[in-house]
């Protein structure tokens, strides 16, 4: 792939010249112009080099040619309709320009779609010469991340917009505090799905100036099935900045699966899907899991989960969640495709963002990724 970009004003001399080359050698395009898309990658670096050679130049700053290209694109769509009768008409020249200029015809449906297109402005114009022709102009709004390809400091693997916010236990190991783990004392639980209390061992985990329950099944995990440790609990809360601590008021080791697998089964639309945790109402809840618990796993799921617990609390006042909303809007990038799923899921994953790489060496790389999401999480945060 090509991670280079023309300086700019653009050579549009050379534009030409480089778009004729490139079509040339791949009739696949049919002359469509490239866009920074991902499928456009194999193109780009034969485009940038016949760029060069007709006279144009290559953007020198490193830093902003990483700021272009870890951007995100969008999509437009015309459609062009008959004045009179308003049917759709098909075969029309379409040709939008803005921040770039494409081209084409519209389908049966009177449809053209733009689609990895860079976001702005854009004037569209149509005509099919039978029936006339329209001007308008449209704004396109950011959509996906599409491009993002950037040079993230050794260590800080994390900010790479992974499918989860993950990191090795070493990451988690430079942010953890202390934690100190009470005895296991005798109680009863009623664990999530069970109709009555069963026998479990609970500790108190002192951690970061509080107290948090750790509730664990006397029996064990099921048979073929894995849980966390109340030690790897500990230490997972430890992971958790102190703020965030306050409304994570028990730990709940369950044996049994989540009750609510099988309707997350069929909203995911995965066979036999079973979480491994979930957060709120004042706690984390570990449910077994096919292969053993790492620790890095109980850290990242602590602060995730928790982050629920966290933001539920938080957005009791509906300014806040507002907020979170605002903040995602102006970040070009959020800390995971994960995060893209919901705003609780974004703050979730932000927060495993944020505590990995507050105060380390991460932490430049990721107030410049997410300036937004930083600002606000520092002010919540600060003490
Ligand atoms: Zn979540």
């Amino acid at each position: 792939m090509s991670t280079r970009r023309p300086s700019r004003p653009l050579n549009m001399d050379a534009v030409r010249t480089a778009n004729e080359a490139v079509w040339n050698d791949h009739p696949e395009l049919e002359r469509r112009k490239l866009t920074m898309g991902k499928r456009d990658y194999p193109y780009r670096k034969q485009w940038m080099d016949e760029y060069l050679k007709a006279g144009g130049t290559e953007a020198p700053d490193e830093a902003s040619d990483t700021a272009t290209q870890c951007m995100e694109l969008g999509n437009l769509a015309v459609v062009v309709t008959n004045a009179i009768d308003a049917n759709p008409i098909e075969g029309a020249d379409v040709t939008i320009s803005g921040p770039e200029d494409r081209d084409g015809k519209t389908d049966p449906t009177g449809t053209i779609e733009f689609l990895d297109i860079t976001p702005g402005e854009y004037f569209v114009h149509g005509v099919r010469v039978e029936f006339g022709e329209d001007s308008s102009s449209a704004p396109v709004a950011p959509v996906t991340t599409n491009v993002c390809n950037l040079t993230i400091p050794k260590g800080c693997d994390y900010l790479k917009k992974p499918g989860t916010v993950e990191a090795p236990k070493k990451n988690f190991d430079g942010i953890r505090g202390e934690s100190k783990l009470g005895p296991g004392e005798p109680g009863k639980h009623k664990f999530p799905g069970d109709i009555n209390e069963t026998d479990a061992v609970v500790h108190e985990v002192e951690v970061r100036g509080r107290k948090v329950k750790v509730i664990t099944p006397k029996s064990g995990a099921p048979k073929g099935r894995h849980l966390p440790s109340a030690d790897q609990v500990a230490d997972g809360l430890s992971a958790v900045p102190g703020k965030q601590l306050d409304t994570i008021k028990e730990v709940v080791v369950s044996p049994n699966q989540n009750p609510d697998d099988a309707y997350w089964a069929v909203q995911y639309g995965i066979k036999d899907f079973s979480s491994a945790a979930t957060g709120g109402n004042g706690g984390v809840t570990f449910y077994p899991k096919k292969t053993p618990w790492k620790q890095e796993f109980v850290d990242s799921t602590t602060i995730h989960e928790g982050g629920h617990t966290y933001s539920q609390e938080l957005w009791k006042n509906e300014k806040e969640k507002k907020e979170w909303e605002e903040v995602i809007k102006k970040d070009k990038v959020s800390p995971s495709t994960y995060a893209d799923s919901s705003v609780g899921e974004d703050f979730s994953e932000s927060l495993v963002m944020y505590s990995l790489s507050k105060g380390t060496q991460c932490e430049a790389m990721a107030k410049w990724l997410y300036p937004e999401r930083y600002k606000k999480l520092d002010a919540l945060f600060e003490d």
